[in-house]
């Protein structure tokens, strides 16, 4: 069976959430991590991917200032919504 791209963050396995800790953010190497993990992996203002060990410079603003991951917010609603209609859930 086909898998949906994750919508689970891939570090802390936790679905994510519109806002908040897990809000999905969009790291420039294209991983997308949530809020919450980033601001454990922000490390001197820099932060290493989990996935692609690729190192990031954190905004001045901090983590929350990485792009959302709005596709997943996305996928997440219609996925929910595919799960009510088969009665999965
Ligand atoms: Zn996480
Ligand atoms: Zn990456």
């Amino acid at each position: 069976m086909a898998e949906l791209p994750a919508l689970n963050c891939s570090v802390c396995l936790e679905s994510y959430e519109e806002e908040g800790d897990l809000c999905p953010k969009w790291l420039p190497c294209s991983h997308t991590v949530c809020l919450g993990c980033l601001r454990h992996l922000n490390q001197f203002r820099q932060i290493t991917c989990p996935e692609c060990r690729a190192l990031h410079s954190v905004p001045t603003r901090g983590p929350e200032a990485f792009r959302t991951n709005r596709d997943i917010l996305e996928l997440r609603r219609i996925a929910s919504q595919l799960n009510q209609v088969r009665g999965k859930q």
